[in-house]
């Protein structure tokens, strides 16, 4: 038995994430994960929440709430989407947890012993008022380029110039308004990254079976211009994960944080901690999928995320456990997504632009957003959302090629034979054909499934569903059944057999109705199929079944018509 790690990354915590979100990390590594298990395999997949940042702390202040209640609140609701999409995770944490806390600091200090982290200097603004240095964001002021007068510190929102806090014309506080700010000088701690430089290019370039994506971004920051830059992991802010050097005081870096970025992907690690503290499990139950000394050796690591966090996965978080020193286990392979966009532009949290995750579950189930999803991933390039597409998909695929045949086989059954595997007839050249190509048809799915070409293995999928429509098609039971019910009963058997088939091997993909269909069918036995032929006579003569409900519905021609106006824009 094979042991999978698997990490999706961490949505951020301050808001209710759109369908390229969920297609860019949560969901194909879902699919990976359900895969691996349904295999008989043993696996661990992690996901969390990253609480930490000025973002939090500015979406906190909106809802006029403390921020460590705002974060317990927005964990809850994306805790509850994710179980609504059935988002598999054996934990889903929160990078604001003790074990983080604990680890963060940890790693810290290691990487200070090993000589990796010095201090810099730097000029910054602190409001008096307010009584702490503001990060860029939380100054505004006019902007000097086009008069604009609620230009951030970072940027001019309006004709989106890029600026320095200093260049604003009266700058003001973001948070009480008040324009008593001063520059002060505050230090900061820095990870010298681009002393790892040749033990992380040496790295990468062992990964040669990683998707060019993922090794091109990472070899960009690597090498262009004056190669990879070391980065500043504190930040002058309350929240967050207090500077500690393990558990010792750090000199000089009191009142400060660690930065998300170095917190968050350590969440990864914690989360696990926090899976053996929720299930009563011991530090050696979490540790054996972390740690190559404890029995993390054997274990393959598979990290799903969007192309924006890559060189974060590819440099930063390696660095942090490579300068360690200590033996974690370090990611195997990396699994990267382009973007999705809808509907002719892109998906904009600012304008409630697309469709967001718990919208989504509000008109759907999960199924039909998860199948459109995965067999339209963005991985080789961008790809976009459309009403017409979705439509076209889920009518198509899952309403007329699976479900119809669920629908149809024991529907014809039941009415001509009872709701029972019918006996009689013997199977011939056409059932030899058809197991034949059903063989060579799993082989490719699980080919891709293993390589995580997960729009390559929708296609194969479906192409599987297709094979059981033609054959029905073909040999015709309903007409046979005049001439020779014998022969109709035998081909009937074969299909109904083809339905705990197709529930069994789609249940990576949509789950729901692969449970559906396993409960009509009356099987127990869910378990992959080793080869077509005994899998096709694994419900025997005599067994019981019922038809199902509907397994997919339609979409009409009005509800997208409807959908297309009502997530054009402007979220309340
Ligand atoms: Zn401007």
């Amino acid at each position: 038995m094979a042991r999978h790690l698997i990490t999706s990354a961490i949505p951020y915590i301050n808001g209710i994430k759109h369908l390229g979100n969920l297609v860019g990390s949560q969901l194909p590594a879902d699919l990976y994960a359900r895969y691996q298990r349904a295999r008989g395999n043993e696996v661990m997949f992690l996901c969390a929440t990253d609480e930490h940042g000025t973002p939090a702390e500015l979406a906190a202040a909106k809802a006029g709430k403390p921020v460590a209640d705002f974060c317990a609140e927005m964990w809850a609701v994306q805790a509850e989407i994710a179980k609504g999409f059935r988002l598999s995770f054996d934990h889903f944490g929160r990078s604001s947890s003790p074990q983080n806390h604990a680890l963060t600091q940890h790693f810290a200090g290691r990487l200070a012993d090993a000589g990796l982290i010095r201090e810099v200097s730097e000029k910054q603004v602190y409001s008096n008022a307010d009584g702490r240095f503001l990060p860029d964001r939380y100054i505004e002021g006019t902007c000097p380029n086009c008069g604009y007068d609620k230009a951030r510190g970072d940027q001019c929102e309006n004709c989106t110039k890029q600026l320095d806090p200093t260049d604003l014309i009266n700058p003001r506080s973001a948070i009480s308004g008040s324009t008593d700010l001063e520059v002060r000088e505050t230090k900061h701690l820095y990870l010298r990254q681009s002393d790892m430089r040749g033990k992380l290019q040496e790295w990468i370039d062992s990964k040669t079976d990683w998707p060019i994506l993922t090794t091109s971004i990472a070899k960009k920051w690597l090498n262009d211009g004056d190669g990879l830059q070391d980065r500043g992991i504190t930040r002058d802010l309350d929240w967050g994960i207090p500077v500690k050097k393990g558990t010792e005081e750090w000199p000089g870096m009191e009142g400060k944080v660690f930065y998300v970025w170095f917190d968050a992907p350590i969440e990864y690690i914690a989360c696990a901690g926090e899976w053996a503290e929720a299930h009563g499990k011991t530090d050696a139950d979490w540790e054996r999928w972390w740690r190559t000394d404890k029995g993390a050796e054997d274990v393959r690591y598979t990290q799903f995320m969007g192309k924006d966090n890559v060189p974060f996965h590819t440099l930063s978080f390696p660095a942090t456990i490579l300068g360690s020193g200590e033996p974690w286990k370090l990611v195997d392979y990396i699994k990267s997504f382009n973007y999705l966009n809808y509907d002719g532009g892109q998906f904009s949290t600012s304008q409630g632009r697309g469709v967001f995750m718990d919208q989504a579950l509000e008109i759907l189930p999960p199924d039909y957003w998860r199948w459109w999803l995965l067999s339209h991933a963005p991985e080789s390039s961008d790809s976009e959302f459309t009403w017409e597409n979705f439509q076209t998909s889920v009518n198509k695929d899952l309403a007329d090629v699976l479900g119809n045949f669920a629908s149809r086989v024991t529907k014809f059954c039941r009415s001509k034979f009872g709701e029972a595997v019918p006996e009689g007839g013997t199977p011939g050249d056409r059932e030899a054909t058809l197991i034949q190509a059903l063989d060579a048809g799993l082989v490719e799915y699980q080919t891709h499934m293993d390589n995580i070409e997960v729009r390559k293995a929708a296609a194969a999928l479906r192409a599987l569903w297709a094979m059981g429509n033609e054959y029905l098609q073909d040999v015709a039971p309903w007409t046979t059944f005049k001439e020779d019910p014998d022969a109709a009963a035998m081909q009937i058997r074969i299909a109904l057999n083809l339905v705990r088939f197709y529930a069994a091997i789609s249940s990576p993909f949509i789950p729901d109705a692969s449970a559906q269909l396993l409960t009509a069918m009356n099987a127990d036995d869910a378990t992959w199929p080793q080869d077509v032929a005994s899998a096709i006579t694994a419900l025997p003569v005599g067994h019981s079944f019922a038809v199902p409900e509907v397994t997919f519905r339609k979409i009409s021609d009005e509800e997208r018509v409807g959908w297309q106006d009502q997530f054009a824009g402007v979220r309340a």
